[in-house]
């Protein structure tokens, strides 16, 4: 055990609500809670009770009834800590939980740092660094999807790839240093041979991690996107639309939407952070020529374009110069108003761009689910969502196993090169240690402390 004093925070919100948690974790919980509780008989003593109790009774500052609890008393080693944790379930109003809170800070307990629950956890080895930060995630998850990537690498999922490869790194390294310990009974041209195909499966696999956190990022941040279009065929009627609630100004006169504005937005648990521009179009006017501009720009860091255009109308000079502003682009064609009269249909449109086109009515909101769909194979590709892939969606993860496929890389051309076996043991130690620093293993404790001082008090 890392530290001997016992902690204690609020664990729900600091709002008012049905149920408050105060908890604590320690040698001496059991201990302080009992100077606190009473139970309804007045004779039960929190320190006899089993492991995993829920136990009626009231809390009291000396004779003064403060509430009515219930208690839970969890002990080591089964614990969220791996200390005692005694939680109790108060009612949820702030001047009850902070009243409660202080009574047990008389009574001997500290208080709590910014997630120093799961610091416990990690430093008492219950989980690693990953699934630490899967625990911040999981509060902090904006939808479904990030959500069930966090969930995942709560159950280790990342700890349990992590610490297999390093096992894997390390056993090259073993046989690199068996040649160096007794070069004699070993043939040199021999382990060349064998580790080569192991280094380049090494680089595979972690290429592949990388490769996963583009993912991580689409669905933890979302996609950005532009809505593009001339004016008035309904740019603003799709955000809206989008965003289920009326929240940009729609209106008959083109070329009103003046500015951007951005918003963040679920479609079927795809984050999308929709940029509403102004209508693509040459024009001389400077008001619209800055949204023109700014679009322009927008368009060009968007890594989704919806190009709506208006069936209800010809097809203009406009549509298609702004089509080929975004060719480059992934595009998906809005085919809007199909509530109206067709002008132009999706054949006309497959004439000009090969990009998917969904037919939809902004106004009466037809075809977003399709859309949906687009969207989720333009960027999923489908595996993503529904096999166990690993995904990485920590930054400080991601750099870490992006060291380590440089020093992988280091290693194939140093055998390359035929360098000398100890510059391959090297890198490859190298590697090994930065792998250690996603799990955690290998990191300083003024990182760890960074890392935990984002959690909130009481996780
Ligand atoms: P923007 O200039 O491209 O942003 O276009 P707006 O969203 O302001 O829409 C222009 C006009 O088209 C408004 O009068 C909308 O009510 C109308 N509009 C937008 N979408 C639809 C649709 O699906 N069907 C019909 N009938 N009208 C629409």
């Amino acid at each position: 055990m890392y530290e001997s004093d016992t902690i204690a925070a609020i664990s729900s919100g600091l709002t008012s609500s049905g149920i408050g948690i105060v908890r604590m974790s320690g040698p001496q919980a059991v201990e302080i809670a009992d100077k606190v509780y009473r139970s309804v008989s007045g004779r039960k003593k929190l320190d006899d009770v089993p492991s995993y109790t829920a136990n009626y009774g009231y809390i009291y500052d000396g004779e003064e009834l403060i509430d009515e609890v219930l208690v839970l008393v969890m002990r080591a080693p089964h614990t969220y800590t791996r200390e005692d944790v005694v939680e109790i379930d108060c009612h949820g109003g702030v001047v009850v939980m902070k009243t409660i809170l202080d009574l047990l800070l008389r009574s001997g307990a500290r208080p709590a740092e910014p997630g120093e629950f799961t610091k416990r956890a990690f430093l008492n080895g219950r989980i690693d660094m990953s699934q630490a930060e899967a625990v911040i995630d999981v509060i902090g998850a904006k939808n479904k999807m990030a959500l069930s990537c966090s969930e995942k690498q709560l159950r280790g999922s990342i700890r349990d790839k992590i610490n297999s490869l390093r096992h894997d790194i390390l056993g090259v390294v073993a046989s690199i240093e068996a040649l160096l310990d007794d070069p004699e009974h070993f043939d040199n041209g021999n382990l060349t041979e064998t580790i080569t195909p192991q280094v380049d499966g090494f680089i595979e696999e972690l290429e592949k991690l990388l490769a996963s956190s583009e993912n991580g990022r689409l669905i933890t941040e979302g996609i950005r996107t532009v809505i593009v279009g001339r004016p008035n065929v309904g740019k603003s009627s799709v955000m809206n639309r989008l965003l289920g609630e009326n929240r940009a100004i729609v209106t008959d006169i083109p070329g009103t939407t003046r500015d951007t504005l951005e918003e963040t937005m679920s479609l079927n648990g795809i984050l999308l952070n929709i940029i509403d521009t102004a209508g693509i179009r040459d024009t001389d006017d400077t008001i619209e020529k800055i949204g023109v501009d700014r679009a322009r720009r927008y368009a060009e860091d968007a890594e989704l374009v919806l190009f709506v255009a208006d069936s209800s109308r010809q097809l203009e000079k406009d549509d298609l110069e702004i089509l080929d502003l975004v060719k480059d682009k992934k595009v998906i064609v809005l085919l809007n108003k199909s509530d109206l009269e067709e002008k132009t249909g999706a054949q006309m449109i497959r004439q000009v761009t090969d990009a998917p086109i969904v037919s939809i009515s902004a106004k009466y909101g037809s075809g977003m689910d399709e859309l949906a769909k687009i969207v989720k194979d333009m960027f999923f590709s489908g595996d993503v969502l529904y096999n166990d892939e690993i995904v990485i969606t920590n930054a400080r993860q991601k750099a870490a196993i992006r060291d380590a496929l440089e020093s992988m890389k280091m290693v194939r051309k140093s055998i390359d090169d035929k360098m000398p076996e100890d510059f391959l043991s090297i890198d490859l130690t190298a590697a090994y240690q930065q792998l250690g620093l996603v799990t955690g293993e290998s990191v300083q404790d003024d990182v760890a402390d960074r890392i935990f001082s984002d959690f909130c008090v009481g996780k």
